[in-house]
């Protein structure tokens, strides 16, 4: 037997830590034992039921998790290797890893790199992951340090915190958004040259407006998306990679058609393997592991269905870990 947070909602909707075994595990080719899970905001999504984000009833919450493999029939994984997961619908169609132990596909596992511990992978989690994708688009863009400010949006959070804190570290200017002002002394420890406040971007605005940012990563959508986009200089680009703020885009084609700005769409759940590999690499590199440690809190299983309700209103900041362990 092993503890999981199962969702499931016959007759209601009910999440809770049970004592499962393997015959509760979905089909796959490698089952790992997971040392630490993570909260991302499509986890808190559905473990409060506030979105439709689970496919398949009864369901193991979370999206990622790293281990070590006890069992393999795939031809890259054997017992003993320490492994990574992020995404492919786990936690959404297939039960996933806020539990002891998951059955996955070989297929959707990255190497544990020789640079973090399992706990400092979930602490970056699906989250910190999407924040690299969202430089190596702006880079693939001709992103350069020296450019100009690059402004980060939904800045304490998963996304955003990794963000600034990576591309600080690159040598860029970082403009933090963020409606916690209390929080600008942490977003300026990760990095941050300015802080801002959310209300600046996140009220409806002009479709051209005075250009400012050579780049953004965009963690909220909806109006302050619009505004970015409205505020991004002459061939500057955007990555957009969440909806924090609203899944909507009320903007209009001038930035793209005056200003020749690029809106660059991020998405982690499907990303290919050799992308998700080079994210890791790059993360191994580029983010400061200290920092990792000041964005990242870390909670028991039991804790994850208060904390969750937390994130999805708005008051964690950073990133949160979960212990599966004990
Ligand atoms: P968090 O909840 O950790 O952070 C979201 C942040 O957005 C908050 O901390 C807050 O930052 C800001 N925010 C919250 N509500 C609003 C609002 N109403 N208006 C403006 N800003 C708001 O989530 P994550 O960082 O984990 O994820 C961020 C977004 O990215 C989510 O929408 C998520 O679904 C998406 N995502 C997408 C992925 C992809 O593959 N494309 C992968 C991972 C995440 P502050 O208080 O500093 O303003």
């Amino acid at each position: 037997m092993f503890k999981a947070l199962v969702l499931d909602k016959s007759p209601g909707f009910t999440a809770a830590v049970r004592e499962v075994d393997d015959a509760f595990l979905p089909d796959g080719d490698v089952t790992v034992d997971i040392d630490y899970s993570t909260l991302n905001y499509k986890d808190a999504l559905a473990i409060t039921h506030s979105a439709p984000v689970v496919r398949e009833w009864p369901m193991v919450a979370g999206v990622d998790g790293a281990g070590t493999v006890r069992e393999s029939s795939h031809p890259a994984w054997r017992p003993g290797d320490r492994v990574i997961l992020d995404g492919f619908g786990v936690g959404e169609r297939h039960k996933g890893c806020l539990a002891q132990r998951a059955r996955l596909r070989g297929d959707w596992l990255v190497r544990l790199p020789e640079a973090f511990t399992t706990r400092q992978a979930m602490a970056i989690g699906t989250a910190g992951y999407t924040a690299m994708l969202c430089v190596m688009a702006l880079e693939r863009h001709g992103l350069e340090p020296g450019d100009g400010e690059v402004l980060v949006t939904g800045a304490t959070g998963g996304v955003g915190s990794v963000a600034v804190a990576l591309l600080a570290r690159l040598g860029y200017h970082v403009v933090a958004a963020t409606g916690k002002s209390a929080e600008a002394p942490y977003l300026m420890t990760l990095g941050a040259t300015a802080v801002i406040g959310r209300e600046e971007l996140s009220a409806p605005g002009k479709p051209l407006q005075k250009e400012r940012w050579r780049a953004v990563v965009d963690a909220v959508g909806s109006h302050t998306l619009a505004n970015a986009c409205a505020q991004t200089r002459y061939g500057g680009a955007v990555a957009a990679c969440g909806l924090a703020q609203g899944a909507d885009l009320p903007a209009t084609v001038m930035p793209f058609i005056l200003r020749g700005i690029a809106l660059l769409g991020v998405d982690s759940v499907m990303a290919p393997l050799a992308r998700r590999n080079e994210a890791w690499t790059r993360l191994a590199r580029d983010l400061d592991p200290s920092l990792l440690e000041t964005i990242t809190r870390e909670i028991a299983l039991s804790e994850a269905i208060d904390t969750a309700h937390a994130l999805v209103a708005g008051k964690i900041r950073g990133r949160i870990v979960v212990r599966t362990t004990d």
